[in-house]
């Protein structure tokens, strides 16, 4: 893509190696927060995006989803639904697990939260192997809300493809370096 916003993003988030174990190497967005410019410049790319797509739903997944989630929402008039790891929401809950790595994790959204037929965006800050964006799309779908796209600031073009993503599109910024 030509926007040269992308290039100071893409410079924005520090990568450290062997974090948080050895061989991965993270991808650590909060410097990205520390950067007034970059950070806007992220929001608003998003937001120049998903603002006429008649999106109501904004769902961040924990907890990097939440960072930039609500700007979003905000934004473009939606509401924004957290999907919490389990044991956080207070309310009647959903559930869907997914595979890790090593093990496995569970997304949980609330109950009433989302009503059928609305339309969601999902956003978190990284896609990998597509795992928890897909658990996400599950709890919404559940819920009877129509998943328009997933978004992610930092994304591997190979999951691009779609592939465990239920075939749901899926919008990245930047690749991790
Ligand atoms: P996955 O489910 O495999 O797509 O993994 C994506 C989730 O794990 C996101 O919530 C990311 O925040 C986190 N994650 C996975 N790999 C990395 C990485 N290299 N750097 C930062 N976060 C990561």
């Amino acid at each position: 893509q030509g926007d040269p916003r992308l290039k100071a993003i893409s410079e924005a988030i520090r990568v450290v190696p062997h974090f948080p174990k050895p061989g991965i190497m993270f991808q650590d967005i909060t410097t990205l927060l520390l950067d007034h410019t970059a950070f806007k410049d992220t929001v608003d790319i998003f937001v120049d995006r998903y603002r006429d797509m008649g999106i109501s739903v904004v769902a961040g997944v924990e907890a990097r989803g939440f960072m930039f989630g609500p700007s979003i929402a905000l934004a473009i008039g939606a509401k924004f639904v957290p999907l919490r790891k389990p044991r956080k929401l207070p309310g009647e809950v959903i559930s869907e697990s997914y595979v890790l790595e090593y093990g496995k994790d569970c997304l949980e959204m609330h109950v009433g939260a989302v009503q059928p037929g609305e339309r969601a965006l999902v956003i978190d800050d990284l896609v990998a192997t597509g795992g928890t964006l897909s658990a996400a799309i599950r709890l919404l779908e559940r819920a009877g809300a129509h998943v328009v796209e997933c978004a992610c600031v930092v994304g591997l073009r190979e999951v691009k493809g779609q592939h465990g993503l239920n075939g749901k599109p899926l919008y990245i910024l930047v690749e991790p370096r």
